[in-house]
């Protein structure tokens, strides 16, 4: 770890955090900054939800479940269990007991007022996490998908209770144009050596935080290279639904199709070695097996792509 740089990384849930929890091996933590989507939260139960957030906090606090990704490690459903069983509540979405502890506590600060950049940083604080954690925005920008067979359905409902089954059309944003970037999010943007798109789900995860006025102008002006790394291995997602929504929006799963997909912004692009060599004019492309099945898979990522950008900027 003899690297000065400072790396921000636009960041979605278990996809990205799995380069997230490389890149945390391979450069100081403190040096480290992750601006993540908050277009899958939603209000449920009564509480507050950030997937995102909270896959990438649980997963660079080593308490994330390395069974799903998500969630944390060794937790139990009987709250969740109890209220349908005793109350008859739809329990589709799954929150486990330990992690009501996040969801109440967030829930509770947001309602004392603050802002949930504040919130995330007193979790991420509390759970001893030294990389910055931040929310794309304050504001509420609920991803909504227009499907052809059942209409506008919220990210969750979409994501969690129809399994990704509906036919997408068109994906929405909403209330993006009244959001803002907050201050920490945009000083870690202007303060970064290098930017990384990590391999999150271009539609879902990623494009949310560029639906936040002023990010996508931020991220094609700052002095720091933007480096995407593909989410699309052999013409397929590794894991949810990216190739089967670009089929859906005409669009061929492909890496070059996701390269295209962040033009103007890209400096740089990490492809697979399993998919074709691509080039791009004015984007530089580093070859390499973006797999990460294991923590050494995902080491040797983050180590790649450090080593790459150093060059870059040496
Ligand atoms: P979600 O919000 O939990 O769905 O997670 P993300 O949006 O962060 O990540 C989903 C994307 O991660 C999918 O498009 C996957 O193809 C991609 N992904 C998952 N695992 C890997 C991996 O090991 N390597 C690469 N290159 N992409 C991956």
């Amino acid at each position: 770890m003899a690297l000065e740089l400072n790396i921000t990384v636009l960041i979605g849930g278990v996809g990205g955090a799995k380069l997230a929890r490389g890149l945390a091996e391979v450069v100081p933590p403190p040096r480290l900054s992750f601006i993540v989507n908050t277009g899958d939260d939603f209000w449920r139960y009564g509480l507050k939800i950030c997937p995102d957030l909270d896959t990438v906090m649980y997963t660079l606090a080593d308490i994330v479940n390395p069974e799903t990704g998500w969630g944390l490690a060794a937790d139990s459903s009987a709250a969740l269990d109890s209220m349908a069983r005793l109350y008859g509540v739809d329990n589709w979405f799954r929150l486990g007991d330990k992690d009501l502890a996040t969801h109440l506590l967030r829930t509770q600060r947001l309602r004392e007022g603050e802002s949930l950049s504040q919130v995330t940083a007193h979790l991420s604080r509390q759970l001893g996490i030294s990389a910055r954690i931040l929310p794309m925005t304050d504001a509420e920008v609920p991803t909504i998908l227009n499907t052809i067979n059942e209409g506008k359905l919220p990210f969750q409902d979409y994501f969690v209770r129809r399994r990704c089954a509906p036919i997408v059309q068109s994906i929405m944003h909403k209330n993006a144009e009244r959001a803002a970037i907050p201050e920490r999010a945009r000083a870690a943007l202007l303060n970064a050596d290098a930017l990384l798109i990590a391999p999150s789900n271009p539609w879902l995860s990623i494009a949310p935080i560029l639906s936040v006025p002023g990010m996508r102008a931020l991220l094609s002006r700052v002095r720091a290279p933007v480096i995407a790394v593909t989410p699309i291995i052999g013409g397929e997602a590794v894991k949810g639904p990216t190739a089967k929504i670009m089929r859906e929006l005409g669009l061929r799963p492909s890496a070059a199709a996701v390269a295209e997909y962040y033009q103007g912004i890209l400096d740089g692009f990490v492809n697979d070695s399993r998919n074709p060599p691509m080039e791009l004019p004015g984007v530089q492309v580093l070859q390499s097996d973006t797999l990460m099945r294991t923590l050494e898979d995902k080491i040797r990522l983050a180590q790649e792509i450090v080593h790459w950008i150093e060059g870059w900027l040496s």
